[in-house]
C-alpha cells in the first residue's frame, strides 16, 4: 500500500487486502468434478454453506487525533476533513498569522493584539490549527501560549541581550553553516518554522526574507565546504525547521551529506513533532531510515505539548531507528518549577525520547521576560536527580555569549573533606563520606574541618 506524502488517511474504509486475497475460487470446483466423477455419497452431505470471510475492519484514520483537536477542528475548521487536518501541508497552508485569524480562535489580550499588529522582520507571528487547538482561548497567561503568542515585552531590549548571542555569524564560513566546534557543523537550511518560538535564539534569521530557504547554490557552497573540510564528522541541520522542507529536498541534502566519507554521523533537530506532528509521515520516516546513523533533537517545552498526536509521531521516529533526544528553553513562568519540568521529562521517556538538554534562555534581545536566574535551572536538576529516574534528567548548559558553547552546570553535590575522605551530599541532603586520600577535591569547602585549608 503506498503511503501519500500529502495526507494521512486518503484510503476508502477496510483493508484493502481482505477483499483481494479471500475471493473464492470459483473454477476450482467444477473441473475437479469434469476430471474425476465420484460415486454418490454414502454418508448425506451437508448442504453447501457460503464461506464466511472476515468483516472488514471499521475505517479509522491512520494518524490518531485526539477528542481536544477534533473538537477543535469540528468548531474553529468546519470545512476541513479529518484527512485534511491531518495532512501536515494542509496545517502548513493554513498556519494562523494574524490577530484577525487568531481572535477568531482565541480572546485576545489587548496586549497581545497590539503586539502582533505591532511587528515587523524576521520571527514572525505563525501557529499551526493544530498547535492552536491546545492554545487556552481565554487565559492568556497559559504557558504554551505564552511561548506563541507575542507580548509587547517582546520589543524592550535590555542590558546583555543581543541579536546574535552565540556569536554564530562570526564562525559562519559560507551562509547557513556555523562552525564553531572542530568537528561539527551546524547546518541552518531553511528560515522556515512551523511555529515561531518567542524566545528563539534564531529570531535575527527565522521567516526573514519571505520564509525561504537556501537556494540551491547556497546549499552547493555549504556542502562543498563540509566535502572539504575533514575534520567535520558530525551535520546537524536546524533552521528554522529542516523537516519544513519537503520530502523531496530533505532526501536529496541526505544523501548527499551521507556521501561525503568523513561525515560519521548525522543530527536533525526539530520542533515538528511537537507543533505539526501529522508531518511525521510513515513516507517521511522512509525516507529517514535511509540514512542512518541519524539522530533527531525534539524542542518541548511544557508536557501539555504531549499529546496523543505528538506520542504517535514520536513512536514512528522511534520504530524507524532514530534515537530521539530532546532540547527544553528553561523559560519564566512557563516551565520554571520542579514539578512542571518532571511531568515534561518522565512524559518524554514515556514517548521514547530522552530529555537531552535544559537550555538556560539565551540573552537574546525581547526575551528579559522569559529569562530565569541561572540557579532556576541548578534547582530544577537538584529536584530531578534522585528524586526520579536518571534517563529523565536532562544536562542543564548555559550556552555561552559571544560563541563560547555549551557550558553544563550542576548543582554542588560536594560538601567538603574529613581527611581522606571526600565529603559528599546525596540527593536528599545527607552526608556521606568516600575514601579518598589522594584527592583534592572539596578542600576549602569547610573550613573547621578541612585539613586542605591549614596547608
Ligand atoms: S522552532 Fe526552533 S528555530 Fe523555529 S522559532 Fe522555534 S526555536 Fe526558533
Amino acid at each position: 500500500m503506498q503511503d501519500s506524502p500529502e495526507t494521512e488517511d486518503p484510503e476508502p474504509p477496510g483493508p484493502l487486502e481482505a477483499s483481494a486475497v479471500s475471493a473464492p475460487d470459483a473454477s476450482f470446483g467444477s473441473s475437479y468434478e469434469i476430471r474425476v466423477p465420484l460415486p454418490p455419497p454414502l454418508i448425506p452431505q451437508r448442504p453447501r454453506t457460503q464461506p464466511t470471510f472476515p468483516r472488514p475492519a471499521p475505517y479509522r484514520p491512520r494518524f490518531v487525533t485526539s477528542p481536544k483537536s477534533q473538537a477543535f477542528r469540528l468548531r474553529h475548521y468546519p470545512e476541513a476533513s479529518q484527512s485534511d487536518w491531518n495532512d501536515w501541508r494542509w496545517q502548513q497552508r493554513h498556519r494562523i498569522k494574524s490577530a484577525q485569524e487568531l481572535e477568531r480562535l482565541l480572546q485576545l489580550s489587548p496586549e497581545e493584539k497590539a503586539a502582533i499588529e505591532r511587528h515587523v522582520g524576521p520571527l514572525p507571528f505563525g501557529i499551526t490549527p493544530y498547535y492552536a487547538s491546545l492554545l487556552d482561548p481565554e487565559d492568556s497567561s497559559q504557558p504554551l501560549r505564552r511561548t506563541v503568542v507575542p507580548v509587547l515585552e517582546e520589543y524592550a531590549h535590555t542590558a546583555g541581550e543581543a541579536l546574535d548571542p552565540l556569536g554564530e555569524d562570526a564562525t559562519s564560513p559560507v551562509p547557513g553553516l556555523v562552525h564553531r566546534y572542530p568537528d561539527r557543523v551546524l547546518f541552518l537550511v531553511t528560515g522556515l518554522c512551523a511555529v515561531y518560538c518567542r524566545y528563539c535564539t534564531r529570531a535575527r534569521l527565522v521567516g526573514a526574507s519571505g520564509e525561504g530557504s537556501l537556494k540551491k547554490h547556497q546549499l552547493e557552497a555549504a556542502l562543498a565546504y563540509i566535502e572539504s573540510t575533514p575534520s567535520i564528522r558530525d551535520v546537524l541541520l536546524s533552521g528554522g525547521d529542516p523537516l519544513s522542507l519537503d520530502d523531496e529536498r530533505l532526501d536529496w541534502l541526505l544523501s548527499r551529506l551521507r556521501r561525503i566519507p568523513h561525515v560519521e554521523f548525522l543530527r536533525i533537530g526539530t520542533k515538528n513533532p511537537a507543533v505539526l506532528p501529522q508531518r511525521i509521515t510513515p513516507r517521511l520516516t522512509r525516507l529517514l531510515k535511509k540514512y542512518h546513523p541519524l539522530w533527531m533533537s525534539i524542542h518541548f517545552i511544557h508536557p501539555d505539548e504531549l499529546t496523543p498526536e505528538v506520542a504517535e509521531a514520536c513512536g514512528r521516529l522511534a520504530d524507524a531507528g532514530l534515537p530521539l533526544g530532546s532540547q527544553t528553553v528553561l523559560l519564566k513562568g512557563v516551565n520554571d518549577d520542579v514539578p512542571t519540568q518532571k511531568t515534561l521529562m518522565q512524559g518524554l521517556l514515556k514517548i521514547r525520547v530522552k530529555p537531552y538538554y535544559l537550555y538556560q534562555c539565551d540573552p537574546i534581545a525581547g526575551s528579559s521576560h522569559f529569562r530565569t536566574p541561572v540557579a532556576k535551572g541548578l534547582e530544577i536538576i537538584q529536584g530531578l536527580r534522585g528524586h526520579t529516574t536518571g534517563y529523565a534528567v536532562p544536562t542543564f548548559v548555559v550556552d555561552a555569549p559571544g560563541g563560547g558553547g555549551k557550558i553544563p552546570l550542576l548543582p554542588d553535590y560536594v560538601a567538603g573533606r574529613i581527611g581522606d575522605d571526600l565529603l559528599l551530599r546525596n540527593y536528599a541532603g545527607d552526608l556521606y563520606r568516600y575514601p579518598d586520600p589522594e584527592g583534592t577535591v572539596g578542600c576549602g569547602k569547610i573550613a573547621s574541618i578541612d585539613p586542605c585549608a591549614s596547608a
